[in-house]
């Protein structure tokens, strides 16, 4: 039986604080998300009468914690269904799970004259590491655009995934969009032409059931702090013959198996990857946040986000001078964007906070997606499972104040 969400705001002590004496609605949960009160009780408690490092102590307290954090690498195999736990690497995030990639897969694999297939809503974490690897080889990208409904084009990237494309690094929801990529269907085409597929999924992961082995996916990175978690905790996932081959892309303590003056070798996976004292805390904390969540059950989360969206869209769509740049089928994914006519979107994201309302205003690290639609920035709102339908009502007040004050 999955708890209700009736109640989970409760859970949240953040939301509790009043902004510029106005009721907190936080709305940019895809820039971070809140932790609940039981995993601060648990982070407390740990640095109280747990703390230890890992993988080293032969003492209780350090057998304790690497058990702990092996418990932890396991809860993240669970919830994406991945079939190893050693196929779970714990990083600092989605922008380092992607670096590792390209550093170690693309430095080892990829040649001049290889094509690499991007889109051009990727998040800067997804663009600029394989950018910078193709100007260093030689390699050619391939960029897929939009179609008019502000959807991945697929027609487009089933033609531009050839013989030569070695990659198809996309992301599994856009984090301006909100728009959902249909994945699995990209694997089929992608593996069809002998191409690896890396997934960003730093904003889907928060939101929906994710299956790795029935997505097919090679590589699959995403963030702990979208999810409930820490900061600076992240993971990448890997297919594990894959990861096998990499080389380390780190060297130091805990990555090696035995070392000599002059030469080295390495510990198996997923240690390998994992050089230096890890984020032992984040990875516990990322752990109880999956605990935390699949008490809910990933559908009934998603479900509820996409109530409050069915109550926010044909509201926000009434208010003169709108545009929304979001697609309007597919928005499970609990991401809105929009601009207000006349308004610049950082005017708009100062007068909401002035009534307690949290959103996004920026290019999102997505400049090539913001070029493409023809604007600088835009105003992001992104809820989570902890909003209510108060602090949608308190959002689209606040956007009618804006709006007057300013025309
Ligand atoms: N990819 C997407 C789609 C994102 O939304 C973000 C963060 O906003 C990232 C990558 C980078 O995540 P992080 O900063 O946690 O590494």
């Amino acid at each position: 039986m999955v708890k209700s969400l009736a109640n989970v705001a409760a859970d949240f002590p953040i939301l509790e604080h009043k902004i510029n004496g106005e009721r907190l609605a936080y709305l940019d949960n895809a820039a971070t998300t809140q932790m609940p009160q039981p995993i601060l009780d648990k982070t407390q408690n740990f640095y109280q009468t747990k703390n230890a490092n890992v993988h080293r102590g032969v003492y209780t307290l350090a057998q304790e914690a690497t058990e702990a954090y092996e418990q932890a690498r396991q809860k993240v195999q669970h919830f994406i269904h991945a079939a190893h736990a050693n196929e779970i690497v714990f990083t600092h995030g989605t922008t380092e799970s992607l670096n590792l990639i390209v550093h170690s897969y693309g430095e080892q694999y990829l040649h001049a004259g290889d094509e690499i297939v991007l889109s051009v809503m990727e998040h800067h974490s997804n663009l600029v590491p394989w950018q910078q690897l193709a100007l260093k080889k030689g390699i050619k990208l391939n960029y897929i655009n939009l179609t008019k409904d502000h959807e991945l084009d697929l027609v487009e990237l089933k033609q531009k995934i050839t013989n030569k494309t070695k990659v198809v690094a996309l992301c599994h929801v856009s984090n301006v969009l909100g728009v959902i990529n249909p994945i699995e269907q990209i694997a089929h085409w992608a593996h069809q032409k002998g191409a690896i597929l890396v997934v960003d999924g730093a904003q889907a992961i928060p939101h929906m059931c994710v299956d790795v082995q029935k997505l097919d996916v090679d590589f699959y990175a995403f963030s702990g702090h979208k999810m409930l978690a820490p900061t600076g905790i992240g993971v990448l996932y890997g297919k594990y013959e894959l990861l096998e081959q990499l080389k380390p892309w780190q060297y130091g303590g805990e990555m090696i198996n035995h070392v000599g003056l002059y030469q080295s070798s390495w510990a198996d996976l997923p240690a390998k990857l994992e050089a230096g004292t890890p984020n032992i805390i984040g990875a516990l904390g990322l752990g109880w946040a999956i605990d935390y969540l699949q008490q809910f059950g990933m559908s009934q989360i998603a479900d509820y986000e996409q109530k409050l969206l069915a109550y926010l869209l044909p509201r926000l769509k009434e208010i003169p001078g709108i545009t929304i740049y979001s697609p309007q089928q597919q928005l499970a994914s609990g991401i809105v964007s929009f601009n207000l006519q006349g308004i610049h979107p950082h005017d708009v994201a100062t007068a909401l906070d002035q009534e307690g309302v949290e959103v996004r205003a920026g290019h999102h690290c997505a400049q090539p997606l913001m070029q493409t639609l023809g604007i600088n920035a835009s105003v992001r709102i992104s809820i989570y499972l902890y909003n209510t339908l108060a602090d949608i009502k308190q959002l689209l007040t606040a956007l009618q104040e804006t709006r007057e004050f300013f025309t």
